[in-house]
């Protein structure tokens, strides 16, 4: 569970969110919808603490876990070693760290590559090997900044088909930034479309009945007629 409350930030006296409120319920997938700089990413940040926001409120209930925009794997370990850590940091041994991780590298299609170094794989992997540590570090409360971003629509559709037995499974809570209408819609059960300068909530939309909503103009979401 998270709840956002009237959060606000700026950058250079330049107001980049004004008076955000996000609240996620546990086993939910809500999405933050918006156009490039409006500040999703910083929303992310905010929440889990790399940026500091100048007023608000933020709760979070349960452990986070964030897929940054970024790539940041670490380009002198490999690939499983990568996916392990979060594992080996809450004091998991490396051989059994690694024996928890291997068996998703088929579903990631990753499988072969668990001893290449970053450098060695695609961008698409590396988003997916990205992903699946975001995983093994929390299947609880999930922060996904673009996770398919990258990814071919085929390998995309898999990927997303796999978020929604994880969230089944494990009962997820998950936050998914993206600014792609079809994936909010097709994915979430609930969409902030936030807008710009400054950033603030401009429509909520629970997604109950997905049919019937469609595409608007200027990057919006309407119901049909
Ligand atoms: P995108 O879809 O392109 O990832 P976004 O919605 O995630 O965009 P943010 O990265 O949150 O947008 O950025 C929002 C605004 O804040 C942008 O105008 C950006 O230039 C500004 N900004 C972000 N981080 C910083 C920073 N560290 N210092 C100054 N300005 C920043
Ligand atoms: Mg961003």
């Amino acid at each position: 569970k998270l709840i956002l409350s009237n959060v606000s930030k700026s950058y250079n006296n330049t107001l980049v969110l004004e008076d955000i409120n996000i609240k996620v319920n546990e086993g939910e997938l809500v999405t933050i919808l918006g156009p490039s700089g409006s500040g999703k990413s910083t929303i992310f940040n905010i929440i889990t603490n790399l940026t500091q926001k100048d007023n608000g409120s933020v709760y979070i209930d349960g452990k986070i876990s964030y897929m940054q925009q970024k790539d940041l794997l670490i380009p002198y370990k490999t690939i499983i070693d990568n996916v392990s850590l979060p594992l080996i940091l809450s004091k998991e041994n490396k051989k059994s760290a690694q024996e928890i991780v291997r068996p998703y590298f088929k579903e990631f299609g990753l499988e072969g590559y668990e001893d290449k170094y970053p450098s060695e794989l695609s961008g698409g992997m590396k988003q997916r090997a990205n992903f699946l540590r975001t995983f093994i570090n929390s299947n609880d409360l999930m922060l996904l900044d673009e996770p398919f971003g990258a990814l071919d629509s085929i390998t995309k559709a898999n990927m997303q088909k796999w978020l929604l037995n994880v969230r089944k499974k494990f009962n997820s809570t998950i936050i998914l930034i993206t600014h792609d209408i079809e994936e909010a819609i097709t994915l979430s059960d609930r969409i902030y479309l936030i807008s710009q300068k400054p950033s603030s909530i401009k429509a909520e939309f629970i997604l109950e009945d997905k049919h019937k909503y469609e595409f608007g103009s200027n990057d919006y979401i309407k119901l049909k007629k």
